[in-house]
């Protein structure tokens, strides 16, 4: 294969990575060609390591490498709460804040109508099944502070209220509009912790 031809397919490749435009591409693949090897075969190992041994979590569908993960594993967790998250980065954002010893569920996404995106494709399912089956006495819905976002807690805590299970949601003052995952960490785990009921 050419040089060329052999460098047109690295650029392909990052480009289709989220953030990077061409111009991104070509500094990236340019530092790569004029980096130390071993930094490119690092590089290259940490996502096929990644990719191998991270999967989802058999119980809240966070990233796990063994059959679960590390937060349902822990024994030293209150296992009578669970915080309801749209994507496993929201469990790292929740996590940093401190302010939360409860377990997760993540549901895969949220509901969105516009994307053909309802409940029967997120992992309702599951959550309601845990509830059946955990002692669970307080669920914790912290989707994005959005329009599908408190679609998703709307529904949730209809379905979930008859069940007898306490069902709250993060207190305002996440910016509308906003990612939890950008959200700070103070403001975060205030919000964690003037949870209101719904
Ligand atoms: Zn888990």
């Amino acid at each position: 294969m050419s040089a060329d031809r052999s460098l047109q397919i690295l650029l392909d490749e990052l480009g289709r990575l989220p953030g990077i435009g061409p111009k991104s591409a070509q500094r990236i693949a340019y530092h790569l060609l004029e980096a130390d090897p071993e930094q490119a075969r690092r590089l290259a190992a940490a996502i096929i390591q990644v990719k191998t041994e991270v999967h989802f979590c058999a119980r809240c569908f966070n990233y796990a490498t063994e059959q679960e993960c590390s937060i349902c594993s822990d024994t030293s967790r209150d296992r009578t709460r669970i915080c309801v998250v749209s994507e496993p980065r929201d469990v790292s954002a929740i996590e940093r804040t401190g302010s939360y010893r409860g377990l997760y569920h993540v549901l895969g996404g949220v509901i969105s109508p516009m994307d053909k995106i309802g409940p029967e494709q997120l992992h309702v399912r599951e959550l309601l099944a845990r509830l059946g089956a955990e002692d669970i006495e307080e669920l914790i819905i912290a989707t994005n502070p959005n329009i599908e976002g408190e679609t998703t807690a709307s529904y949730l805590a209809r379905a979930i209220k008859p069940l007898g299970v306490c069902v709250s949601r993060l207190a305002s003052g996440l910016p509308v509009g906003g990612d939890l995952e950008y959200a700070d960490e103070l403001t975060l785990g205030r919000a964690i912790e003037a949870r209101r009921s719904l």
